[in-house]
């Protein structure tokens, strides 16, 4: 299966990604996880985009291309892949699809998470995850079920994200409906563009998916 999670920033696509990951045993692929990976190493691709993402605007299409191209040549991705975090720009989706068309693959669904901007700040604000295993948590809607111990793997260390603030919020959202909305239209056109209601609670969303896609 071959997906695409669409939405604004703290929609709840990395929250999804990583149960129809393990519903489905595709693997997740977050461009934005990549990305602070390159930072945290300090590579030449990091050093281009820390400072951009820091701002809360987006990494030059040419470097997230050539990434997201090299990625799916992963020997891990032959069974499927969801997508978080890419395309973000109508470039990003043309190049998507020439590497589909070129591999000979097509995509099973790309879906909306419908979210109003006004719970997207909290939702931000309040979001951390697991150090250890990636695992996504929030200090109102989704705290570890005991304090300070990941529900997933045990681990005791939680980290926040440099960019989740909000003052960076504002400029994320605004490149999202500048700059990542337009493709919805690209995918309406396609025929697969399928919405969720992601004002919904965190099970309820899953639930939605799972109906949605089998
Ligand atoms: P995205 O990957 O789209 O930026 P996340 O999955 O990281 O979004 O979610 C952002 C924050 O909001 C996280 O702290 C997460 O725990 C929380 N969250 C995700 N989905 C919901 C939801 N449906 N209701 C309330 N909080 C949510
Ligand atoms: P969120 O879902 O909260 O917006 P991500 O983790 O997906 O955050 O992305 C964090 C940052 O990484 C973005 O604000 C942007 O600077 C950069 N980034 C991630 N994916 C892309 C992409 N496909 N194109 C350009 N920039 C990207
Ligand atoms: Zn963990």
């Amino acid at each position: 299966m071959k997906l695409i999670l669409l939405g604004p920033p703290g929609a709840g696509k990395g929250t999804q990604a990583q149960r129809l990951r393990d519903r489905y045993g595709i693997v997740q692929i977050s461009t934005g996880d990549m990305l602070r990976a390159e930072v945290a190493a300090g590579t030449p691709v990091g050093k281009e985009a820390k400072a951009v993402m820091e701002a809360g605007q987006l990494v030059s299409d040419d470097i997230l291309i050539r990434m997201l191209g090299a990625r799916i040549e992963q020997p891990d991705c032959a069974k499927g892949f969801i997508l978080d975090g890419f395309p973000r720009t109508v470039p990003q989706a043309e190049a998507l699809d020439a590497l589909f068309a070129a591999k000979g693959m097509s995509l099973d669904a790309v879906v909306e998470l419908k979210v109003d901007d006004a719970a997207l700040v909290d939702r931000i604000a309040g979001r951390f995850t697991c150090a250890k295993c990636g695992t996504g948590y929030h200090d109102t809607f989704k705290m570890p079920a005991k304090s300070g111990v990941c529900d997933s793997c045990g681990g005791a260390e939680f980290s926040r994200r440099a960019d989740d603030n909000r003052e960076t919020v504002g400029a994320r959202l605004e490149a999202y409906h500048k700059q990542t909305a337009p493709i919805l239209p690209h995918y309406a056109s396609q025929g697969n563009l399928k919405q969720v209601d992601g004002m919904a609670d965190i099970d309820e969303v899953t639930k939605q998916l799972f109906a949605l896609l089998g």
